[in-house]
């Protein structure tokens, strides 16, 4: 029967029957793959400390004939995601990801760069002290690598430069920023400048979003544009963007607890999780 060797992101796990449990993955040569762990409910043995969310993995999968389900046979923790549950905000924009991994992906249609693209992704958030600019670009580079990047710096209806102007549409039904010629009269206008520091962004490691000299105040106007392009484009809401915001309020988000006396203990990553990162991301 068809075996497989690829290295696997955790989206979720279920429990399954008595004794098994069912593994929603995101893997290198597959894409998006559900599988049973027979026996990991029973026994702890069986997948020690590899089958939780956010964890990266090296995996072996079996695809039985006439079976519904593929059978996960084994698993190597590569990566663990546990920096990623301890801290908020990063938990927010990891979930977020594996949202967009598990809902705007096929099942069984690999695609190697978004896989490293995301696993990438979830080792710099384990280093970085999270933001909403950095939860803001995770999800403009994930839409652009799932083929469904915005226009920011040409217009998305005849395809002229809109960078040198003031403000510009916003139309969502057009793709992005248009001209004046092209923009319908309700489409909202935001300063040019925004979306030109977006399109650099979407290009730029998200280690150095800060160079981008992009303000607070403009990251929510561009967070409140990109959820009706998401509704728009994808046809549906994001549940963890409900989650996102709700938590933004709680300002948890920016990590400000964790620079406080009174910061929970769970408010900071582990330091040898941060540090074993570094060198990768
Ligand atoms: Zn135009």
């Amino acid at each position: 029967m068809p075996e497989y060797r690829t290295a696997a992101l955790v989206l979720r796990t279920f429990d399954h029957g008595e004794s098994d449990r069912l593994v929603h993955l995101y893997t290198e040569k597959l894409g998006r793959v559900s599988a049973i762990a027979k026996g990991a409910r029973r026994s702890q043995r069986r997948f020690p400390g590899t089958l939780e969310i956010f964890s990266k993995l090296e995996v072996q999968i079996v695809d039985p004939p006439r079976a519904q389900l593929m059978r996960l046979e084994g698993a190597v923790l590569v990566e663990p995601g546990e920096p990623l549950v301890q801290h908020l905000g990063r938990f927010a924009i990891a979930s977020q990801l594996l949202e967009m991994l598990d809902r705007l992906t096929g099942e069984r249609e690999a695609n190697p760069e978004l896989f490293h693209f995301s696993a990438g992704v979830l080792t710099v958030l384990c280093a970085e002290r999270p933001d909403r600019l950095l939860a803001l670009l995770v999800q403009l580079k994930t839409l652009a690598r799932l083929g469904y990047r915005p226009q920011l710096v040409a217009c998305a209806g005849c395809g002229q430069p809109v960078s040198g102007r003031d403000r510009v549409a916003f139309d969502v039904a057009h793709g992005g920023a248009t001209c004046p010629d092209c923009a319908s009269g309700e489409a909202p206008r935001v300063p040019a400048s925004l979306l030109a520091r977006l399109e650099v962004g979407i290009r730029t490691p998200l280690r150095q979003r800060g160079e981008l000299g992009i303000p607070d105040r403009a990251v929510r106007q561009a967070e409140r544009l990109f959820s009706r392009f998401v509704l728009f484009h994808v046809g549906l809401e994001l549940r963890t963007a409900d989650f996102l915001s709700q938590i933004r309020d709680l300002e948890c988000l920016d990590g400000k607890r964790a620079r406080g006396d009174t910061a929970p203990a769970s408010g900071a990553a582990p330091a040898g999780a941060a540090a074993g990162s570094a060198g990768r991301a």
